[in-house]
């Protein structure tokens, strides 16, 4: 059976194209541009097992209408990852909420014209879950019947975060619209071994760490392990009463908490000792995994996951 997986070379995206293969799929894996793109974008793909023949390779933009149509064409399944993540656009618009809600919606669009496609799984993040206003504190327990306040994002320059939530929001009125049967996937701060040769958002704030930052950020994140990540894309997938939403967390930590386990982990690297800021600590809250641990995920500790990280930069290059 053939599936997609959009945005193949990402960080989440190449362990679910991984797991995918591993677990006999035919992959119809898509980047952004295949012939101007540095080719190493694609090397750690295609020398994943068996990725000879079970790995075939497109070129489609988010942007571009009816660019996923023949990607899609004969797939089961469709695993949406891409969508741009980073902090610091200069044109929040042009660069993180065009191709999150436009690609996200062009993406859909495929899926509904293909009657081979049986489930969509898409990738979205606790960003979409835990900014609906209230304040989030040691008792409060976030769960998947939150959703994030597109207006209070908007307010904060919360551009990232404003470009899933909008993207969350039409990924619903989508389904509803067109009877198509989608999962979403809402993680964490999504940490752990790197497959691919660039270094994405997340796995960079763990880096900065690493790197000799002065200070750590005044901010509490859920963490989660990338390969529990792709799993449960999987297993939404291929489970048949899964449904919803699921969110993806091991522990909400903050930064500080982040530092105090890197240094029991590696006593000699020389980590940031003071805060960004004079405020007091961002409090911690709890986020409900109840729903993915009864679809079958067991989370691995975020010291395992740091500890993975860690290594995987130092093996790709990054920390010598
Ligand atoms: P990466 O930056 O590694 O991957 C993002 C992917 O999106 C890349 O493959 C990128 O392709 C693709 N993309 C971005 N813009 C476009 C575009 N205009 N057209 C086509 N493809 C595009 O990040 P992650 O693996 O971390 O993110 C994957 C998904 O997971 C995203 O939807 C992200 O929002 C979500 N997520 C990530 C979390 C994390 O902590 N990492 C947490 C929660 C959710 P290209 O390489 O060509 O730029």
């Amino acid at each position: 059976e053939a599936v997609c997986v959009t945005g193949g070379s990402g960080f989440i995206a190449s362990w679910l194209v991984k797991f995918l293969l591993q677990q006999g799929y035919i992959v119809h894996a898509t980047v952004r541009d295949l012939s101007v793109n540095d080719p190493k974008k694609v090397d750690h793909l295609k020398a994943l097992p068996p990725a000879n023949g079970m790995l075939k390779l497109f070129q489609a933009d988010l942007l571009v209408e009816g660019s996923f149509d023949s990607v899609i064409d004969g797939c089961v399944g469709v695993f949406h990852a891409a969508s741009p993540f980073y902090l610091t656009p200069t044109d929040p618009q042009a660069e993180l909420l065009e191709p999150a809600v436009r690609g996200t919606l062009n993406v859909l669009k495929s899926c509904a014209k293909t009657p081979s496609v049986k489930r969509v799984v898409v990738t979205s993040s606790t960003a979409v879950v835990t900014y609906n206003g209230k304040p989030l504190t040691p008792e409060v327990v976030v769960d998947e019947s939150w959703f994030s306040n597109a207006e209070i994002l908007k307010d904060s320059k919360s551009w990232y975060q404003l470009s899933k939530t909008l993207a969350e929001e039409a990924v619903w009125k989508f389904a509803k619209e067109n009877e198509l049967d989608i999962i979403t996937i809402n993680p964490a701060m999504v940490i752990g071994p790197l497959l691919q040769p660039t270094l994405n958002t997340s796995s960079a704030a763990i880096f900065n760490l690493i790197k000799g930052s002065e200070t750590f950020l005044n901010a509490t994140f859920g963490w989660v392990n990338v390969k529990d990540v792709a799993y449960a894309h999987i297993l939404a997938f291929q489970t048949p009463s899964a449904s919803g939403r699921y969110c993806l967390v091991e522990r909400v930590a903050h930064f500080s908490d982040i530092v105090k386990a890197l240094h029991e982990l590696y006593p000699r690297i020389s980590l940031p000792q003071k805060c960004a800021g004079d405020e007091p600590f961002v409090p911690t809250y709890q986020v409900s995994i109840e729903k993915a641990k009864a679809l079958g995920i067991d989370f691995t500790p975020l010291e395992v996951s740091l500890k993975e990280t860690v290594e995987s930069l130092k093996e790709n290059g990054f920390l010598n």
